[in-house]
């Protein structure tokens, strides 16, 4: 990989998490990305490779526009402090935050723009759409049941995605969490009605797939997502990047993001 030298008017990206999967793909996607100028690969530990190109360092240089965030929960709260006071833009990619850690990201959206995302796959979104739509129009005599895979490594289930699927299409039918079933075992007994079933895969190295069945006394409708590469997160986060810059204090979601490069889709 070669960082090429790209003008003043480009936007100063910091990537939180660079060694790690999504990190690293970020890190890629940003050099070829003549809209970015890699100013910080942020890591816990700086690897010891002097002839490395990419900026490997533990601290957010003073002059830097947006961060975005591919830790884990602690990651993203290290980092949030150091965010505010700078006035940087926030992507935030990293998943399994908590009630105390999304209190905390609410109140520092009162001082800095923020997007946050389980899943920054352009396409994801258009699903999850599809997927609020149809659970609005068939109703509760059609079964829901969603279906996700993973590789091996991850170590949370089931996804962020398949929990942002399962809220919409509870919001859609107007039904709390209760609704949810998540993987069944032994003497479940008959399907009660309007119960949605989850369930998680891990295997290999599937890198994301998603897909959700609508099941009628006579019909099935099953739409589902596969992302190919991380590069199809890694391209959503840095259009993020782009984008959350020019938004004034306050927490954004992918929705706003979809609808805004609409015309590019
Ligand atoms: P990973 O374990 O491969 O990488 C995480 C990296 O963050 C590790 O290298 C770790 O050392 C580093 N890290 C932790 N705390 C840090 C800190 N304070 N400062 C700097 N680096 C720190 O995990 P991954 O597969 O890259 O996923 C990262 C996160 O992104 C997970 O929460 C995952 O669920 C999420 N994810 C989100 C999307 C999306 O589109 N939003 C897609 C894939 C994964």
């Amino acid at each position: 990989m070669t960082l090429k030298s790209k003008s003043d008017e480009t936007i100063r990206l910091a990537v939180a998490g660079a060694r790690g999967r999504m990190g690293r793909c970020t890190v890629e996607a940003a050099a070829r990305d003549p809209r970015f100028t890699l100013t910080a690969a942020l890591v816990r530990s700086v690897p010891d490779r002097a002839d490395s190109v990419i900026p490997y360092g533990t601290d957010i240089p003073a002059r830097c526009d947006v961060l975005i965030d591919f830790t884990d929960a602690q990651g993203t709260q290290a980092w949030l402090p150091a965010c505010v006071e700078r006035g940087i833009s926030l992507v935030i990619g990293t998943t399994g935050h908590d009630a105390t850690h999304h209190q905390r990201l609410a109140e520092a959206a009162r001082h800095i723009p923020i997007i946050a995302a389980a899943n920054f796959s352009i396409g994801i979104h258009l699903l999850v759409r599809m997927v609020r739509e149809l659970a609005g129009q068939l109703g509760p005599t059609f079964d829901i049941e969603i279906v996700e895979a993973h590789h091996r490594g991850k170590t949370d289930a089931p996804s962020g995605t398949a929990l942002m699927l399962l809220d919409q299409i509870l919001a859609a039918r107007g039904q709390a969490r209760a609704a949810a079933v998540f993987g069944r075992h032994g003497r479940t007994g008959p399907r009660p009605e309007g119960q949605i079933g989850v369930h998680a895969l891990r295997m290999g190295d599937i890198v994301g797939h998603h897909e959700i069945h609508f099941s009628g006394s006579s019909e099935t409708l099953r739409i589902a997502h596969t992302a190919h590469s991380r590069n199809a997160f890694a391209q959503g986060a840095l259009a993020a990047a782009a984008w959350i810059i020019h938004q004034a204090p306050g927490i954004y979601s992918m929705d706003r993001l979809v609808d805004a490069l609409r015309i590019d889709l």
